[in-house]
């Protein structure tokens, strides 16, 4: 086992990696060099084109991994998102609403195609405007949104198997608002299913993660999508309850907080629009003592750390039978310490940047009140750049269910340890939040999945792995978490009329 002390020189006359931390090697740079082709400012993506906002301002996207200016994004008022919805109406009158679904399946396979020629380029631009690693945008970001546009192509023509025995018709012009965690992969997410059925879109991206959905404008203009079917305007809050609170749209689409959506559900109430909302989520990750326990522990890396916490099906209260809590602990600890965090454009990189100022600032204070609460914190001895926005891996045993950092959703990485000794009471604990998005079981037993996958109010359960997406299967949540599927033939659903 090489120690610290160990300098060596490699054949080639460099010096050897170097170990720090006792058993983590330092791996040579390896940045990724891809040119995501940004534009100095961008405008909002209105009726196929890019225009000016109305108001003439524009506001700051930066790299949250070094705290650099990227490009400018527009800001839009209440009169722009008024013309988006005009265009959106239009289109839907005189073109998408009335094109049979064979002809709108040729253009979501193109904007599919067109996002897969131009990957890499999207993975970087992602990176670069959210923080998260390299590996994660290029491996997972960007091609699970190109299979969104490519499954929801091909529902399109076959619209009639949707519901059996019914029909199904769009529900005109929807208004979608989503958040900064997937930017790209939450718009296909929200724009496939619904162009699929024969809507048209007017989405509000999130103030910290605009450019790839811009950067998607332009291939809807190279796919040769009719102008109008799906506008972009960019902006904050205000923005985002200009387009949730407009009366044009039939159905008003929403994945954030709990907080947010709450709003959005208020001010919706009493009308007859239609609405889908993913909101916030405090996952249990279930380990019992029959488990595999070197995988159980990747699947609750992959569960918490993936994607900096930043991840509402997070697998962030990590519930272990008692009688190997020990041993886990000491697993994770283990991997922790190897795990890399820093420039997220570095291909070796694991953890990357937090997404902005504020959401490391909610991070850090809810570390601290877990902290005073008395659970038992640990963090690895990892260095973290001196400039931008980051927070060391995390883990809390000792935990108790009245502690804020099992109850409240903290979107960062830090995991909240708890035990259990019987399988009620690992139920019980699971599912003793106000959230019900998702839930991650391990063990050996076939019947014990079975059991536990009815009983946790979870909308995806996952057995002996976590944060498995597909979009032939539908995601969403129960009580706090929101209502509503998306993906698979119950998205569908969502953005149609049934007769
Ligand atoms: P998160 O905590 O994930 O940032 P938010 O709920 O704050 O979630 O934001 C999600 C999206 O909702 C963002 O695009 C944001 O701009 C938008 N938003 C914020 N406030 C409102 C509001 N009052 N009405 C509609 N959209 C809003």
């Amino acid at each position: 086992m090489p120690t610290l002390t160990e300098k060596k020189t490699t054949r080639s006359g460099r010096p050897a990696p170097e170990l720090i931390f006792g058993d983590l090697w330092e791996y040579d740079p390896a940045p990724e060099t891809a040119d995501p082709k940004l534009k100095a400012r961008y405008d909002l993506f209105i009726n196929g084109a890019f225009v000016a906002p109305k108001s003439g301002k524009y506001f700051d996207s930066i790299n949250p991994a070094n705290e650099q200016k990227l490009a400018e994004i527009a800001l839009a008022n209440k009169d722009d998102v008024d013309a988006a919805y005009a265009a959106a109406q239009r289109a839907f009158d005189t073109t998408w609403g009335k094109m049979p679904g064979r002809e709108r399946a040729k253009y979501l396979y193109r904007i599919a195609r067109l996002l897969q020629d131009r990957a890499r380029e999207f993975a970087v631009a992602e990176t670069l405007d959210g923080g998260k690693p390299i590996k994660e945008s290029r491996d997972f970001d960007v091609p699970m949104a190109a299979a969104h546009f490519f499954y929801h192509a091909g529902w399109a023509d076959k619209l009639e198997y949707v519901a059996p025995g019914h029909k199904v018709a769009p529900l005109g012009v929807v208004g979608q608002v989503i958040p900064w965690n997937f930017p790209l992969l939450m718009l296909a997410w929200k724009i496939a299913p619904a162009l699929a059925m024969g809507n048209c879109v007017v989405l509000k991206p999130a103030e910290t993660t605009s450019v790839t959905c811009l950067k998607l404008a332009e291939i809807l203009q190279d796919a040769g999508l009719p102008p109008g079917v799906v506008n972009f305007v960019t902006g904050f809050g205000e923005t985002g309850a200009a387009v949730t609170g407009h009366p044009t749209p039939a159905k008003i689409a929403f994945t954030g907080s709990t907080e947010v959506g709450k709003i959005i559900m208020r001010s919706l109430a009493g009308t007859d629009k239609k609405m889908t909302m993913e909101l916030g989520g405090k996952a249990a990750n279930i380990v019992f003592d029959d488990a595999p326990l070197d995988q159980a522990v990747e699947g609750i890396v992959n569960g918490i750390f993936f994607n900096q916490g930043h991840v509402c099906c997070a697998g962030s209260r990590l519930l272990v039978h008692e009688p190997v809590a020990d041993k886990v602990l000491a697993k994770l600890k283990n991997r922790l310490k190897v795990l890399r965090v820093g420039d997220p454009m570095d291909k070796n990189t694991d953890l990357g940047a937090i997404n902005s100022r504020e959401q490391l600032k909610r991070i850090t204070e809810l570390v601290a009140s877990g902290v005073k609460e008395g659970a038992e914190l640990y963090q690895p001895p990892c260095k973290l750049p001196t400039k931008g926005f980051y927070f060391r891996p995390t883990l809390f045993s000792g935990v108790s269910m009245s502690h804020r950092i099992a109850r409240e959703e903290i979107f960062g990485p830090v995991l909240s340890i708890l035990t259990f000794r019987t399988v009620e009471e690992a139920v019980e604990k699971a599912n003793n939040t106000a959230y019900g998005l998702s839930a991650g079981v391990w063990t050996d037993k076939g019947s014990r999945i079975l059991k536990m996958s009815t009983e946790l109010k979870a909308g995806v359960v996952w057995a002996n792995t976590y944060n498995k997406f597909d979009p032939t299967s539908p995601f969403g949540g129960y009580k706090e978490s929101g209502f509503g599927r998306e993906g698979g033939r119950q998205g569908l659903l969502d953005y149609c009329q049934l007769t």
